[in-house]
């Protein structure tokens, strides 16, 4: 068997047109969504992500606003930053690149931002609404990553999910979703023994590790849909994910590469949930 790919830029492409549309409506309504990206201190792999995100706003008609602030801020100075951001009528999504330098709480960060603004959707409000089926923001990689299962018409309902890794940002939320939609959800982490036993039990695999390569042709089933998550750099610098790519085509019914896989979907769907508070805004504009 040759696994098909899973062609994450394809998969984006088409909802970045429904975006596009749903731009287009808002703003003859007299609404241009706005994200607000902070980005603190100089770490060149948030440089990178900020830029990225930005020129994605750009292309769709989003405004966004980018706040650079000194790597010496204090978190005072970071919270009040946020407190201004929450009050801004032009911003719908807020989001504060991480990682914060050490100095700085992460969790008070996050804890402050306005939950109807939490459009990376980390802020404890929107992680319960998950948990408990309510209407929240939905972090954004999970988020991409049912959409692409669904694009590819995967039966998710009765299907065996196990994930690799249980992160607030990554992990946990994917198996939330999966859980939304029927599927039987199993998580492994740095602690789990033998974790080739369960793994090979997947319908669905996804690997958000961290370690590259992790996940061989021996971690997985004849047929599995294998979903890689993971952005490593191998020894000469190339971006590669938490799977041996070659080794588990052979054996997978579908996968996604890296690049090309999960990434793309990302950023999309940070679009798709500045969108959704827009709209959101909108809608309570007009019961006021
Ligand atoms: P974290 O470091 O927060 O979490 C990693 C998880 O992997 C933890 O739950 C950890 O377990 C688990 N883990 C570590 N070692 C092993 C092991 N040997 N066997 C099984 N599980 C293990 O990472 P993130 O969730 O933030 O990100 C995961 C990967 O995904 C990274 O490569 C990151 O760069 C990438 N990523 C990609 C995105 C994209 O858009 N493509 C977006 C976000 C992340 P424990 O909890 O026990 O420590």
């Amino acid at each position: 068997m040759t696994a098909s790919i899973i062609d994450g830029k394809k998969i984006s492409q088409h909802i970045r047109e429904t975006i596009e549309e749903r731009v287009t409506a808002l703003k003859q309504s007299g609404i241009t969504p706005g994200l607000a990206v902070v980005l603190v201190g100089n770490n060149q792999a948030s440089k990178t992500y900020v830029s990225m995100k930005e020129k994605a706003c750009k292309k769709h008609g989003i405004h966004s606003a980018l706040i650079r602030l000194d790597e010496d801020i204090t978190e005072r100075g970071l919270l009040d930053k946020v407190a201004e951001l929450n009050e801004d009528p032009a911003i719908h999504g807020i989001l504060v690149q991480l990682p914060l330098p050490s100095h700085i709480n992460e969790t008070n960060v996050i804890e402050s931002i306005d939950p109807s603004k939490d459009v990376d959707g980390f802020h404890p409000i929107n992680a319960g609404r998950l948990m408990t089926g309510g209407d929240g923001f939905v972090p954004c990689t999970p988020y991409g990553i049912i959409e692409m299962l669904k694009f590819e018409n995967i039966a998710l309902s009765g299907a065996h999910a196990v994930i690799v890794g249980r992160s607030n940002i990554v992990g946990k939320p994917m198996g939330q979703l999966l859980l939304k939609e029927n599927a039987t959800v199993t998580y492994c982490h740095s602690k789990t023994k033998n974790l080739a036993f369960h793994t090979k039990q997947a319908d669905i695999l996804i690997a958000a590790v961290g370690i590259k390569e992790l996940i061989t042709n021996d971690h997985i089933k004849e047929g599995a849909v294998v979903i890689d998550v993971g952005m490593n750099r191998d020894d000469e610098g190339k971006l590669c994910g938490d799977v041996d790519f070659q080794g588990c085509r052979s054996k997978a019914h579908a996968i996604t590469p890296v690049p090309g896989g999960v990434g793309p979907m990302t950023i999309t769907m940070l679009l798709a949930n500045t969108v959704q508070s827009a709209e959101k805004h909108v809608v309570d504009l007009n019961l006021s």
